[in-house]
């Protein structure tokens, strides 16, 4: 019998028809009123059974965690916390969970920690809040996908395995087929890579965009939305070393469209969250909300999640360039009084998350997007500015988040780009591809990387990156 989601079912209206659905019991009560979950939505469908009906053998294999399908009918709720429930006429058990061993699982029912849930990252999933972030997540991909193809956009994929290392994003994970134990050697006693399985060295990706840009120099719009692996050491709560990043690279677009289209790309996929992940979405306010009980007042947030949400999408971002930004920075409290880690003080020094969050958090109060950063810190690709020592890089910092977006208006001049990578030690044979473009037909083109999982991050509220993907990969764990 084909069984109804209960997404649908709690949006249909009571009738005299039998229906029948499938799904993990959460909890049984009072040898009554099952509550089952089917992942089709956050709420439960309250299964209500009367046991006089059922034997003893029956209603002691419903228990949590448990895989049941129920067949009844579907009636207005006599109780409170819902509207409908169903009235069981029949129940199988699909699959039974022991409750000696559920006890000692993230499946019992009471409250445990994020820690406790990654622990067991194959169970996370048939919790409220794992479950909602991951409905989310899965939304979100969708609305990036909607925004670029409704615009024009090609979607690439670009190779996950990279001949070159010299884009410079990160530290990268080597790929290689020899025995580790008994590599072939080169003359100089080296690893010969040529005898590897691409005759060349390769890494994983850091980036797609130099590919990409090749594509937007036909194309015109292209954007890549995949995985991405960094091998830095960074333990924080907004690294992972495999991570799915999006990057859009444009034809004819400069640095002001770039954060334009950064801008309106970021405000459509969380307009999209908003319009079409409102349970989820509220569940995870009230989440923050209760988790904020436990807090000091000076922590306790100052926006809900969804006004929080409405608030990044109702308000332009703030256009600061760093020149501007290194000012602030210079005179503001903290560094005054030398509560930042690395103390800022003149032009040029690379900026910290400490010196982003406190830019957005406390200075301006909203979503910042810094522009033309010191040559020295960037790039080789980033477009060279008139004055010589800015590029035209930039970077959206978010609240609670740092940095959301890296990205940049590239350098379209043959000659200035050879100069440059001459300058920073970057072999021109090896991007021989790269330079190509500024020779045949070049154009101003720019694009950008977002990180998916601080997307997530900040749309679901939750604190750490480890929680918003499947299998975290991350120093030291790669479980699953
Ligand atoms: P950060 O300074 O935060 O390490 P980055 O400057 O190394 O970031 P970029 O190389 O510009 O970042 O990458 C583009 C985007 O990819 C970043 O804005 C961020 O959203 C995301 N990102 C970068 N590194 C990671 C990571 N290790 N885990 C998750 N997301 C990342
Ligand atoms: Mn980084």
């Amino acid at each position: 019998m084909k069984h109804t989601e209960i997404v649908h079912v709690l949006q249909t209206e009571p009738t005299i028809n039998e229906l029948t659905i499938r799904g993990w019991v959460r909890s049984f009560r009072s040898n009554r009123f099952i509550a089952v979950n089917d992942g089709s939505t956050i709420k439960n469908l309250q299964c209500v059974i009367n046991f006089e009906n059922f034997n003893q053998d029956q209603l002691k294999d419903i228990t949590t965690g448990a895989c049941v399908e129920i067949t009844g009918v579907l009636v207005k709720s006599q109780g409170q916390g819902q509207t409908l429930e169903v009235q069981v006429s029949s129940i199988d058990i699909l699959g039974t969970a022991d409750p000696e061993q559920v006890k000692l699982t993230i499946l019992s029912p009471k409250r445990h920690s994020l820690e406790k849930l990654r622990e067991q990252a194959h169970l996370r999933v048939r919790t409220n809040t794992f479950g909602a972030v991951m409905r989310l997540r899965s939304k979100l991909s969708f609305a990036v996908h909607e925004y670029f193809q409704k615009n024009g956009f090609n979607y690439m994929h670009t190779p996950i395995i990279t001949g070159s290392d010299a884009e410079g994003a990160g530290e990268m994970f080597k790929v290689s087929a020899l025995d580790p134990k008994n590599p072939p050697l080169d003359d100089t006693g080296n690893v010969n890579y040529k005898e590897d399985f691409f005759a060349k060295e390769t890494n994983l990706t850091v980036s797609g965009q130099l590919e990409a840009e090749t594509f937007a120099m036909g194309l015109g719009k292209v954007y890549t939305f995949g995985p991405t692996f960094r091998a830095e050491n960074s333990n924080t709560s907004r690294h992972l070393a495999e991570f799915w990043m999006i990057e859009p690279e444009v034809a004819f677009n400069d640095l002001a469209d770039n954060m334009d289209l950064a801008e309106d790309f970021i405000k459509y996929v969380i307009t999209y969250a908003l319009e079409n992940c409102q349970d989820d979405l509220l569940f995870l306010e009230q989440r923050l909300i209760q988790e904020d009980k436990s807090k000091p007042m000076a922590e306790r947030q100052e926006m809900t999640l969804r006004e929080k949400l409405h608030f990044v999408v109702d308000n332009n971002f703030k256009r600061v360039s760093y020149t501007e930004a290194i000012d602030i920075l210079k005179n503001c409290k903290p560094n005054k009084k030398k509560k930042f880690k690395y103390p800022i003080d003149q032009w040029g020094a690379d900026l910290q998350s400490e010196h982003e969050r406190f830019l957005v958090e406390k200075h301006f109060k909203c979503p910042v997007i810094l522009f033309d950063y010191p040559a020295t810190i960037k790039a080789f690709y980033m477009r060279l500015n008139e004055d010589e020592k800015t590029v035209r890089a930039m970077d959206v910092l978010f609240p609670g988040i740092g940095e959301i977006v890296g990205g940049s208006q590239r350098e379209e001049r043959y000659d200035v780009l050879k100069q440059k990578m001459k300058a920073m030690d970057i072999s021109e044979e090896e991007l021989y591809w790269y330079l190509d473009l500024r020779k045949f037909g070049t154009c101003t083109h720019s694009g950008f990387g977002l990180g998916f999982e601080r997307l997530v991050l900040f749309v679901t509220g939750m604190g750490n990156i480890r929680d918003v993907i499947p299998y975290p990969r991350t120093p030291g764990n790669a479980e699953f």
